[in-house]
């Protein structure tokens, strides 16, 4: 049983203080009766509530998969910047969250939800679910980069990595980075300096210049894909770091057997299929 404010709220009719006017204003029916009072205590499995005429769906978790696009952060809500979770322009619920992150710059797979159980199961450092990305980075990679991803990478951590499978997918001779994607490289990495660094004494644009001059110098670049089970800050970066690669393009395809939908293009999102929700238990 949960108060009639709260049932409304979830079902998207805006804030609890929204849900009591409406309740006032006599549009609110449960059973066909109207409403007395918000916190009146109604069952959301077997009372029908209506607001004007519409019948209220009540559904605890809301899940949804979004291609996340560069430029945006995977946090729930924040002050300045745009969040994944603002995306979901659908939303009922409002303590929606991504699982897990994708760093800025980094586009796919991200399923966002209230559900903080299946976050859990997900997450936990035990489960190592497997999560597969497409990748381009600087230079070509070899069947040595291959082995040392199987065998496990020391990426500046206690441990090393657990075993990665690398597949090359194709060599590029000629850069194909544009502007956009370098001025998002270099804005990613400089908010990672600025947090680590105690102070700077270096002129941020001639760093920035020889930054974008280092990328755009890289005329071969390698297209891949890696699976990882484990989830650590800018792993599948550091990793290619110190195979002495440059990520240039990241995106994740898959978490556990749920596949990025295909047709859902980049800043899109939908709600999981019932199936795509049992694939993730
Ligand atoms: N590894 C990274 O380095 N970045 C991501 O966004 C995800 C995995």
């Amino acid at each position: 049983m949960i108060r009639l404010d709260k049932f409304l709220a979830d079902t998207g009719y805006g804030t609890r203080s929204k849900t009591k006017q409406l309740v006032r204003s006599g549009a609110v029916l449960i059973n066909g009766e109207k409403a007395s009072s918000s916190d009146v205590k109604i069952n959301p499995e077997s009372d029908i509530v209506t607001v004007n005429g519409k019948t209220a769906a009540y559904e605890e978790f809301e899940y949804y998969m979004l291609n996340k696009p560069a430029g945006v952060i995977s946090a729930s809500t924040d002050r300045v910047e745009k969040t994944v979770v603002d995306l979901i322009t659908e939303k009922k619920r409002r303590d929606l969250f991504p699982v897990g992150r994708l760093d800025r710059d980094t586009e796919g797979l991200l399923i966002i939800t209230n559900d903080g159980m299946l976050a859990n199961r997900l997450l936990a450092p035990g489960k190592h679910v497997d999560k597969v990305y497409k990748v381009i980075v600087t230079g070509r990679l070899d069947e040595e980069d291959v082995d040392a991803f199987k065998e496990g990478l020391d990426i500046g951590d206690e441990k090393l990595t657990k075993p990665a499978v690398l597949s090359i997918i194709k060599i590029t001779e000629e850069s194909t980075i544009d502007e956009t994607t370098i001025d998002v490289i270099i804005a990613d990495e400089t908010a990672v300096d600025e947090t680590m660094a105690e102070e700077t004494t270096v002129d941020e644009t001639t760093v920035d210049e020889t930054m974008a001059e280092d990328i755009r110098a890289e005329e071969i670049t390698t297209e891949a894909e890696v699976t990882i089970t484990e989830g650590r800050f800018h792993q599948v970066k550091r990793m290619f770091e110190a195979r002495g690669h440059k990520v240039i393009y990241l995106k994740r395809l898959s978490m556990g057997r749920l596949k990025l939908d295909e047709s859902l293009p980049t800043g899109e999102y939908r709600k999981l299929t019932e199936e795509e929700k049992k694939m993730l238990l």
